[in-house]
Formats: C-alpha cells, structure tokens, sequence
C-alpha cells in the first residue's frame, strides 16, 4: 500500500475519533452556498479548539475571524450556555452566514458577532471588564501581533491565546521571505518569545488544509 496523504490521513483521523457532525456539515455547505472560501479550520482543529476551550475551563472565548462561524460553532459548544463567545468579523456577508448558521447549531444564543475591522471592534470589549478565558486569532494575518496585543490587554494570567496559520507552508523559516504573511509570522514569533507576558510554543500541522501551524500562548502575567 502506497503511504496514504496528509488529506486521506485527516479524513481517517476524522472518520475514527472526531466524528460525522451533521450541523458542521450542513455549515460548511451554508458557507459554499454563500459563496465564502473554504478557509475555515479543518474538523481536527475545531474539535481540539473544542476540547481546549473545555479543559481550560473557558467560559469567556474572543474570536478574531469569523467566517461562516464554523471554528465559533466548535468554541461555543465549549462553553455552553452559560458561558459567551464574542467573534470579529469584517465582512458582514461573511457575518449574516455565521448567523444563521449559529443559530441553526443552537449556539447563537450566546454568540455575539461584532461586524467591522477587528482593530476598530477590539477597544469596545476593553470597557467589557470581564477578561477572556481562550482568544483565537484567524483573520488579517498581517495584524497577527497587533491582536495578540491586544489579546495581552483582554484576558488575565492563566488564559489561553491561539494564532493559526502561522508556519505558512515553511516561509515562516525563511529570512529572505518576501511573502507578507509569512513576515507577519516572523514579527509575530519574535513578539512570542520576547514578550515577558507570554509562554509559547508553535506546532506545525499538515492534514486537509495542507501545512501550516498554530502559535499556542500562556499569559503568564
Ligand atoms: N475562524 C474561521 C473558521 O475557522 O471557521 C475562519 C476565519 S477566515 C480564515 C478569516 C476571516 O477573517 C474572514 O472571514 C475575513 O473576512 C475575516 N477578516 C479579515 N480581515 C479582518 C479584519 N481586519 N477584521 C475582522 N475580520 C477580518
């Protein structure tokens, strides 16, 4: 037998421990509908975003990158109804598919979706108070360090900040890369490690959406 695929191995992965969800389906079928690009997290992902949320204990999630509210769907199930997921979104096309298909997963009760460029909505949730448990950052990539300063002012020491697609295919490793994500990356990873506030690692990932990574960062402090 020929070395199954990245994808195969994802779709096995899926089929054994993730699981068929048919409201995550019928999602990401709203979302092709609609006419958004299928950029959202893979199935794997959600459900470890999913599982991390809940063993943190999170009951306060902020989104950076909406979408059609697939990744949302995965965090809000993790903080039940109690809890509250605020996500950000620029496009509000973008925003009105994530509503309905929030609602449609029974989860838009305590899903509020905030239309605009994150760096204008971010400073509306510092009156907020309360801090953040879990922040996932999945929009503009170029703004990557911009939101985790931000995330740095939102939660508190203990919480959780998780940026995606941060390794790019390997530009990330590349000093002469001209690629402005894969820059973004760079600055982002210098702000991780000399940033006193946080502990950080980044994993590398390959699977349906091919090669690429999430930053993982404590707050420390
Ligand atoms: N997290 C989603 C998921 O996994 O289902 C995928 C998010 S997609 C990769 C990135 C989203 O960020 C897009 O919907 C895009 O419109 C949005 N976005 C881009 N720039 C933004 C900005 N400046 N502020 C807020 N959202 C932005």
């Amino acid at each position: 037998m020929t070395t199954p695929t990245w994808q195969e191995t994802d779709q096995y992965i899926v089929d054994t421990v993730v699981g068929e969800d048919a409201t995550l389906t019928d999602a990401l079928g709203a979302n092709a509908a609609g006419g958004l690009p299928a950029i959202d997290v893979s199935a794997a992902q959600g459900k470890f975003l999913h599982l991390l949320a809940k063993s943190v204990g999170a009951k306060r999630v902020l989104e950076i990158g909406t979408l059609g509210g697939y990744s949302t769907i995965w965090l809000a199930r993790a903080v039940g109804e109690q809890g509250r997921v605020v996500t950000l979104e620029y496009s509000p096309k973008h925003a009105a598919v994530a509503r309905t298909n929030l609602d449609r997963a029974g989860v838009g009760g305590w899903v509020d979706i905030v239309v605009g460029a994150a760096l204008e909505s971010l400073p509306g949730l510092e009156t907020e108070g309360e801090p953040f448990d879990v922040v996932f950052i999945d929009a503009d990539k170029e703004n990557n360090s911009n939101y985790v300063q931000w995330a740095l002012r939102l939660t508190r020491p203990g919480s959780v900040i998780i940026v995606d697609n941060v390794v790019r295919g390997g530009a990330v490793a590349d000093p002469e890369t001209t690629n402005p994500q894969a820059r973004a990356s760079r600055d982002l990873l210098e702000l991780l490690r000399d940033e006193p506030r946080l502990d950080a690692t980044v994993l590398q990932t390959v699977g349906a959406k091919g090669w690429d990574g999430l930053a993982f960062a404590l707050v420390t402090g």
